[in-house]
């Protein structure tokens, strides 16, 4: 029977991810998160991609994960199924993710987050372990960013983002 987390449960899972990235940092091993080491992409269920999320933050099978279709945002070319939406819902707060392909057909999930142009809740970058997740949470600049991050239709139309090029 899952139960829903906890906002103290929620911060303990911040707490390990930032203690991985650290961890990662302080052994010097590179934080950038690239495709290559992405698995590759199988899942076409909303099952899997809970499995993965799971997987990626090491959450406790207790831990309820909700999945929705993301009808959103457009498939990638090539992809071989629609992009789902992740929430972890916690207390009053949740985390949102979106699981999609990137263009090389690897599994791509990234924390849905304000745009720092618009606001609007965009995928940010790519997750592939807890250690990326932390550096996303202390503000890393050198993760990978999701493909979705620029083309993501959430930005407000008046958006300077979609049209800045790549800055990496
Ligand atoms: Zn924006």
């Amino acid at each position: 029977m899952p139960f829903m987390m906890s906002t103290r449960a929620l911060a303990r899972l911040d707490h390990a991810a930032l203690r991985a990235a650290g961890q990662r940092s302080a052994e010097g091993r590179p934080s950038r998160a690239g495709g290559t080491t992405a698995p590759y992409a199988v899942f076409a269920t909303a099952g899997y991609a809970r499995t993965m999320l799971r997987h990626v933050l090491r959450l406790r099978q207790w831990v309820t994960v909700i999945s929705q279709a993301d009808d959103l945002h457009p498939l990638i070319e090539g992809a071989v199924s629609p992009a789902i939406r992740l929430q972890i819902p916690a207390g009053t707060v949740s985390r949102e993710f979106l699981a999609a392909y990137d263009s090389t057909r690897h599994f791509a999930l990234s924390p849905i987050a304000p745009c720092p142009q618009c606001g609007a809740r965009v995928p940010t970058v790519c997750i592939n372990n807890l250690a990326d997740y932390g550096d996303w949470l202390r503000g890393a600049q050198d993760l990978a960013e999701s493909p979705f991050y620029r083309t993501s239709p959430a930005h407000h139309d008046d958006c300077p983002l979609p049209g800045q090029p790549l800055t990496t």
